[in-house]
């Protein structure tokens, strides 16, 4: 049966909402990124494991050839994998030079790049991000690299703008910093990557105690959390997510396909029927 939903015009899709290796070797759930559409520009960010086939395999559509920016968090394998296929079908098969693609540089560069020389070179252009740094994208949108701390690899968190529409951004995995209640004081909406439930000193991720010490100082209208783990996903991440709600900011917990409403802040969340294969027939 088609589905008679239409997208809104500004809107963020998720490809995924697991985090970390555990959840992501066993697909827990999707760790795809984020598919944004914004202001008249198509993105993903961090396309993880499964991206493409998600994008490729969305309800309604959405076109992986109509990406026109890819914005890297960090070069871990449950953010980067897809990086090239993407790249490759941002350019349409290597034959338009044409899109963004903004990430660390440790993601490109020598010694262990996961994003492939011979896939960047058909890109439109290439970015290295650093921290406060703001990209002209197409469409008079931008986007603001955050520095993150997270374990021995460069990684930003990411702020989109376009003048007339809300700010919004994604921080990613990361120890909670004093910086962020500032940096991302004008988002109306904020993807959060919160791994584990509780603080854990020796782990450069977010978790729901970080999330209510960083909602006492940021109040965003909308925040949904991503990226979780396993002990998270157990342990009923939506009931956890409505008590992390403020007076001025709705938290919820992501769900993958979920899609917001970047105008209105509004939420979809995806009403599924599993298709199995069930038996086999020789032919
Ligand atoms: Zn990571």
């Amino acid at each position: 049966m088609r589905s008679t939903f239409s997208y809104p015009q500004n809107f963020v899709r998720y490809l995924g909402t697991g985090g970390a290796r555990y959840c992501m070797i066993r697909q827990m759930r999707w760790t795809g990124g984020i598919w944004f559409s914004y202001g008249g520009l198509n993105g993903v960010i961090d396309p993880g494991p499964g991206s493409l086939y998600h994008i490729c395999n969305a309800t309604p559509d959405i076109e992986a050839d109509s990406v026109r920016v890819i914005l890297l968090t960090h070069k871990h394998l449950d953010h980067s994998t897809d990086i090239n296929v993407l790249a490759e079908a941002m350019t349409e098969g290597g034959f338009q030079k044409q899109g963004t693609i903004i990430l660390p540089k440790d993601a490109i560069e020598a010694p262990d790049p996961v994003f492939l020389d011979y896939c960047a070179q058909k890109v439109g252009k290439i970015q290295k991000a650093c921290d406060g740094l703001i990209t002209e994208l197409e469409n008079g949108v931008t986007v603001e690299a955050v520095m993150h701390v997270h374990h021995d690899v460069d990684c930003f968190g990411y702020i989109l703008r376009k003048k007339g529409l809300r700010s919004w951004g994604i921080i990613s995995d990361t120890r909670l910093m004093s910086s962020f209640a500032k940096r991302y004081e004008n988002c109306d909406y904020i993807s959060i990557n919160t791994t584990f439930l509780e603080r854990n000193p020796k782990s450069e991720h977010m978790s729901i105690q970080d999330d209510i010490d960083l909602l006492k100082e940021l109040h965003p209208k909308l925040v949904t959390i991503s990226h979780m783990g396993v002990k998270l996903i157990n342990n009923g991440p939506e009931k956890l997510a409505k008590t992390l709600s403020t007076a001025q900011t709705r938290v919820v917990a992501g769900q993958d396909g979920m899609i917001i409403n970047l105008d209105n802040l509004k939420i979809f969340s995806p009403i599924n029927k599993k298709k199995e294969i069930i038996k086999y027939k020789i032919i």
